[in-house]
């Protein structure tokens, strides 16, 4: 333990299990501890730096914005909260946008905003039909939410008004449909549960489903959305529309940023029902504008589909040569790698001896989510790091 990770341990809340590093400099994919080692980054702030560490529109977007107006509040206009609003507008199939500062609160959003909707144009219908395994933040709404009974148990009672059903199973969704269903409420590929991936019709049958049955259907795509599957918004590559969207994470290329978008339809907030003291401040709205219009401009989505598939290639050749990996699955530039039993904690350590972060999003599971403008030899640098600690575990293990 570094002199850092000593003194942590005795201010902070133990909240998070920590790698053993003290991370200081970052520059693109690569970041270096304060002992001056360098490391591949493909946790990427969990999702978050889409752009690589300290990026050059970054930069200057938070300087410029800065120093000259860093926080207004919701009292008044902003040009920078207005022209965000209006690049994701245009670029979306959504009409109306609301900005927060983090992931699980633009979820809690979405929750109040399709509980009015049901009592507005549903006869009072609040129940959100939500999937096993799901991650949707850690306010109390958002865990009741999401699919993971750990996260709840120390917190109970929950709200109530959340139904579960498996992951990629629309036939599951009609079953649990009710007169009390407002919404249901998904991710395009569970991130948090291990990247799990659907079926390529699942989303397209739950929007039927969701027409037909007269209820919303909300993606959150605070993981997925921004580039990170190969195009700009996951719902995209399944050739379906969301009534509500959630975005955070990418957007702001590492600054916090959540953004709640709603078609006109059920746009339902009117002044008083919903607000952020922070949500939308300048600071934030220019940098994800920066970040956003560079993603467009420049194509980014398309890059990381053809970056994907070259990744996908490499992790199958790996699952060919190892019998330790059991699956690999992902797409674009969010993977994992199954392994033959509760070894993802030891990959992950032998990993970070090698120079390369990886996250253990179960322990079972590697999860690879690298900055979107990595490189193909940064891939396969990784890669290269993965095969030596697999070819190391599976000698281990024999
Ligand atoms: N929704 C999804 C799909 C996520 O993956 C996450 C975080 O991992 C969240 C919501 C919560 O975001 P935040 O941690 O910014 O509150």
């Amino acid at each position: 333990m570094t002199d850092w990770q000593e003194l942590e341990s005795r201010y902070f809340f133990s909240v998070y299990k920590r790698l053993p590093v003290t991370l200081v400099r970052g520059q693109g994919v690569r970041v270096w501890d304060d002992q001056g080692k360098e490391y591949l980054d493909f946790i990427a702030g969990i999702a978050t730096v889409s752009l690589g560490h300290c990026h050059p529109v970054v930069v200057s977007a938070l300087t410029e914005q800065a120093s000259t107006l860093i926080h207004v509040s919701g009292l008044v206009y902003s040009v920078p909260q207005v022209r965000l609003a209006q690049l994701l507008v245009e670029n979306s199939s959504l009409d109306r946008v609301f900005f927060a500062n983090s992931g699980g609160e633009v979820v809690e959003g979405a929750i109040k905003l399709a509980r009015k909707w049901g009592k507005e144009k549903r006869d009072g219908a609040y129940q959100i039909i939500c999937a096993q395994g799901a991650f949707h933040g850690r306010t109390l709404a958002t865990l009741t939410a999401g699919g993971n009974e750990k996260h709840k148990l120390p917190y109970l009672p929950l709200p109530e008004g959340f139904v579960h059903v498996p992951f990629d199973d629309a036939e599951a969704i009609r079953r649990a449909t009710d007169a009390k269903t407002a919404a249901v409420m998904l991710e395009p590929v569970q991130g948090e549960a291990g990247v799990n991936v659907p079926h390529d019709d699942y989303l397209r049958q739950v929007r039927a489903w969701c027409d037909e049955a007269g209820i919303l259907l909300i993606l959150d795509e605070v993981q997925t959305g921004i580039g990170r599957l190969g195009a700009l918004f996951g719902h995209q590559l399944y050739g379906v529309e969301p009534d509500v969207l959630t975005l955070a994470k990418g957007i702001g290329g590492g600054v916090p940023i959540g953004a709640l978008l709603a078609k006109e339809h059920c746009a339902v907030f009117v002044p008083g029902d919903h607000g952020s003291t922070f949500g939308g401040n300048p600071l934030a709205t220019h940098v994800a504008y920066s970040v956003l219009k560079y993603v467009i401009d420049n194509d980014i989505a398309g890059q990381v589909a053809a970056k994907g598939q070259h990744l996908e290639g490499r992790l199958r050749g790996l699952a060919d040569r190892h019998s330790l990996v059991t699956e690999v699955r992902g797409r674009g530039l969010l993977w994992a790698i199954e392994l033959d039993g509760e070894l993802a904690e030891t990959a992950q350590r032998a990993c970070l001896e090698k120079g390369l972060l990886v996250n253990n999003v179960k322990p079972t599971a590697l999860r690879l989510m690298p900055p979107l403008v990595v490189s193909q030899e940064e891939l396969d640098q990784a890669v290269e790091i993965i095969d030596g600690v697999l070819g190391k575990l599976a000698g281990e293990k024999a």
